[in-house]
């Protein structure tokens, strides 16, 4: 227990494939990444629906072979995007789980929950993930935790953001800050350690994780990040090197056996944990072995895998990454040798082979991975929660960081062109101004439109929201002015409204970031769905509890019949009435898994009436 008391703010890194979560001690002056109840560093960012129950981190992700097309994942890949997507109609067609069109073109994940249909948001799913990791920390601290850092990626856009902050109010938490993720992995390095001064730093930060990999370059000066360029594939990471591994066992098994075992999904499951697990031991030792009992039609698989072999089976992929390192810094127009530092992020970072290549692309210069990469950015959003929150000691205190735009905002003026109200990498918070007019003799309505982005025309860039700015009273094309502000909170997250200079009315507006985003009624709706699942893993806790205490007490009267120091001293009707309500028992639990807590007890007490008569009488 840190025994930090109920304000304390906790780091989240909420990851597409595994999330990790930190806190900062203020008593011992450094984060602890907190292990979940597996005693694992990071958590699978899976939730799980079944008959009787939902699951969330490693319980999920343990039955997603039995249970494929009601287990979630990847839900970061959906968060704040539009069903039309691109990018979500093309991962649909490989998720195991449905994804349907939803009000607003927006994306809902379909599946069956204690054999009734119902579907999800994302941003709900991401909620459930949260509330976990929440409950990792609480936990571990002993403590309520209401306030908390969620990271995400740079390229990240409004929607997204806004989307990931609403996740967070459903999970019952005060999101003080979307901080970007590559930002957090600098800040657990301390380099922006000299904040204040003139120094210009920059930093390479490389992320490889579980299915994306992210190569952001952030110029830092007096304290401030900046992200330079992010290049990367949405489609590379840690599973593609296991699925290289299980393509190679297939045919290794082909060749031993002859038999084809991609034809059961279990089969395979199986062998890709294995995989995962043996990619894990190769980033430590040089061989590791494969043990999978009764692997397919009852036949075991024992194999050895060495790390060169490794490296091999995904030596273009690894490859591919450093390509993509060049082009970053091409992107960016900055040579090799003036990147100050390289931050290594992401579990698949921990490759010898990925460290070795990228320190050579380098020339040899030396890596920042002090910190296991998979929890620098957790992390970093520790250390940020501890300063927003007003837990940093002094040490960390001095290193108010301030966040920036990514990309430029601004609205369409005649011919489609993008006019820029908050340039690109402006620090935030921040409010920008610009006065607008009409181009029609009595125009009484404008309509204001935003877009993120660097190019010069609207069309080309992404389209955020829009709103009418009525009630203009009549008058000569161009002579109203209309006062537009574009404010960004904290959070980064966008407020746009509008004032009429004559009228001084105001135009109430509110983007409503993509139609896509949640309305406050329906977050409310998730937030008490939220605390209703909440109770319901709560009961079925019990349920198990009362359970097991049923099981624990049956199996204990069964050893005592069989025990020959009590067996004797029974009578032959005692014996049997015992014989029959413990063989009553153990058919009743075999199809109870529905059954409610007070049955439990009651059948134990049931028993416990047969029983503590009898073994009274005994000792008596
Ligand atoms: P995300 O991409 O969701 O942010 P992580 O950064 O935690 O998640 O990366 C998860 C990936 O890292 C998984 O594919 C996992 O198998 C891989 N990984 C974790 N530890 C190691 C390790 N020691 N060696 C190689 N890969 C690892
Ligand atoms: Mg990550």
């Amino acid at each position: 227990m840190a025994g930090n008391g109920e304000c304390v703010a906790i780091g989240i890194d909420l990851g597409t494939t595994y999330s990790c979560v930190g806190v900062w001690l203020q008593q011992q002056e450094r984060v602890e990444i907190i292990v979940n109840e597996q005693g694992n560093r990071t958590t699978p960012s899976y939730v799980a629906f079944t008959a009787a129950e939902r699951l969330i981190g490693e319980g999920a992700k343990n039955q997603v072979a039995m249970n494929a097309t009601n287990t979630i994942f990847d839900a970061k890949r959906l968060i704040g995007r539009r069903f039309n997507d691109e990018l979500v109609q093309s991962d649909m067609k490989v998720w195991p789980f449905k994804v349907v069109v939803g009000q607003g073109d927006k994306p809902m994940i379909e599946v069956t929950y204690k054999d009734e249909q119902k579907q999800f948001a994302a941003e709900e799913i991401s909620s459930m993930v949260l509330l976990k990791m929440r409950e990792i920390a609480e936990a571990f601290l002993g403590s309520t935790v209401k306030k908390a850092v969620v990271t995400v990626p740079a390229y990240f856009n409004d929607s997204q953001r806004q989307a990931t902050k609403d996740a967070g109010d459903v999970a019952g938490l005060n999101v003080m800050s979307i901080l970007n993720e590559p930002t957090a992995a600098a800040i657990a390095y301390g380099l922006e350690k000299n904040a204040g001064s003139d120094i210009y730093k920059n930093v390479l930060i490389f992320d490889l994780g579980g299915g994306t990999f992210d190569v952001s370059l952030l110029t830092m000066k007096q304290g401030v990040f900046e992200v330079k360029a992010t290049t990367g594939d949405t489609h590379l990471g840690g599973e593609d090197f296991d699925n290289r591994m299980v393509k190679y066992f297939v045919e290794e098994f082909k060749r031993r056996q002859k038999k084809n075992i991609e034809g059961s999904p279990k089969a395979l499951r199986r062998l890709r944990t294995a995989c995962e697990r043996a990619k894990r031991y190769l980033s430590l030792t040089t061989e590791t072995s494969i043990e999978i009992d009764c692997l397919f039609e009852g036949i075991d698989f024992s194999t050895t895998v060495t790390r060169a072999r490794f490296e091999n089976m995904n030596m273009d992929l690894f490859k591919e990454c450093m390509e993509l390192v060049e082009k970053c810094l091409t992107d960016a127009n900055v040579s090799k040798s003036s990147i100050h530092d390289v931050v290594l992020v992401g579990g698949s970072a921990r490759i010898p082979k990925v460290q070795q290549m990228l320190q050579d692309l380098f020339n040899g210069k030396e890596l920042c991975k002090r910190i296991n990469p998979d929890e620098a950015v957790a992390y970093g959003a520790a250390v940020r929660a501890a300063i927003l929150g007003g837990n940093a000691t002094k040490q960390i205190q001095d290193l108010v960081l301030l966040d920036v735009t990514p990309l430029s905002l601004g609205t369409s003026v005649e011919d489609g062109v993008m006019s820029v109200l908050v340039p690109r990498n402006t620090s935030i918070p921040t409010k920008k101004e610009q006065t607008f007019t009409t181009t029609q003799d009595n125009q009484t309505s404008i309509l204001i439109d935003v877009y993120q982005g660097e190019r010069t025309r609207v069309s080309d860039n992404h389209f955020l929201g829009e709103f009418h700015f009525a009630n203009i009273p009549p008058a000569p094309a161009r002579s109203p002015t209309i006062k537009v502000c574009f404010e960004i909170d904290a959070n980064g997250i966008l407020h746009v409204s509008a004032e009429d200079k004559a009228t001084r009315q105001t135009g109430g507006i509110t983007i409503t970031n993509e139609n896509a985003r949640l309305s406050k009624a329906e977050i409310d709706r998730m937030l008490q769905e939220a605390v209703k699942y909440r109770a319901e893993d709560e009961e079925l806790k019990k349920k198990t509890e009362a359970k097991n205490a049923l099981e624990v007490y049956v199996y204990k009267l069964k050893d005592a019949i069989l025990d020959q120091n009590i067996t004797t001293k029974l009578s032959l009707a005692q014996k049997r009435e015992t014989e029959d309500a413990i063989e009553e028992a153990i058919q009743w639990l075999d199809c109870s898994r529905f059954s409610e807590v007070l049955e439990f007890e009651e059948k134990q007490h049931y028993l416990e009436n047969i029983w503590n008569p009898i073994i009274t009488k005994i000792y008596e």
